[in-house]
């Protein structure tokens, strides 16, 4: 039965391609790839010859059907995207599934991830761990986004890109407070920096982040106060009135 693997690229250091990413590439069948312009790059390092087809957010439909396709003729497909895993904040999910209803092996071909290498080394307790990925562009939304995971104790992992880095951060102490962060910075490249500190104070210098960049942030020590369901119905004063 074919298989579809999905396979780790680098986030930055090509010395992150393992031997089996390569053996992989170099065996299926076609590479589904987020952008294969960019997967041409890192295939010709690799002297990988196999075929590209796109996959990505804006066709992932008739794509994710096209790739269903060719595993059921027995064709076996890897699907990568521009860096990292697949699936986590990057196209895949749909295909993965829809193979997974269809039948066929879906393999993880593992390697290279941002979200896992900052907090590891970030000092902030690892686990539990609530991973997040990108909060929504839109202010009031990230707000939102923000008041929801207010109360959740676990140390959260963000995405973030420089452009929007510092209204992140001031979002982030309004809602939150003024916890412990840790910001990764251009992982496995040459200027890798950790920042870490108070929101307030990564603030002060958050104009001079440049680059990708990971965002650790404590979880919360507050317990939310506990609402009775009673006290959330509108019948609320007639409830009270009989405790
Ligand atoms: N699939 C990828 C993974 O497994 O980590 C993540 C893809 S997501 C579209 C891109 C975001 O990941 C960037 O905006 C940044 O937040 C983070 N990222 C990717 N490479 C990074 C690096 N070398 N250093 C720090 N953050 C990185």
């Amino acid at each position: 039965l074919a298989c579809l693997y999905l396979v780790a690229t680098p986030i930055g250091n090509l010395g992150d391609m393992t031997p089996r990413c390569i053996e992989v590439l170099k065996s299926v069948d076609l590479i589904a790839a987020e952008d294969t312009r960019h997967t041409k790059k890192l295939c010709h390092v690799f002297e990988i010859e196999t075929p590209l087809t796109s996959y990505h957010e804006h066709n992932k439909d008739s794509k994710g059907d096209y790739i269903i396709e060719l595993l059921s003729e027995g064709k076996n497909i890897a699907l990568v995207s521009d860096a990292g895993l697949p699936c986590i904040s990057d196209p895949g999910y749909e295909v993965v599934a829809a193979a997974i209803e269809a039948g066929y092996a879906v393999i993880p071909v593992p390697g290279a991830n941002a979200a896992l290498s900052a907090l590891i080394a970030s000092g902030l307790v690892p686990q539990p761990f609530l991973f997040y990925g990108f909060l929504n562009r839109v202010k009031s939304k990230k707000k939102k986004e923000l008041e929801d995971l207010k109360y959740q104790p676990f140390t959260t992992i963000y995405y973030e890109s420089p452009h929007r880095i510092k209204e992140t951060l001031q979002a982030m102490l309004e809602v939150l407070g003024n916890r412990r962060i840790v910001i990764a910075r251009e992982l496995t490249k040459q200027y890798e920096e950790f920042v870490r500190g108070s929101i307030e104070e990564v603030l002060e210098i958050v104009d001079e982040l440049r680059g990708e960049m990971v965002v650790i942030v404590e979880g919360s020590t507050e317990k939310k106060e506990e609402t009775l369901w009673w006290q959330e119905l509108d019948v609320v004063d007639h409830v009270e009135h009989y405790v």
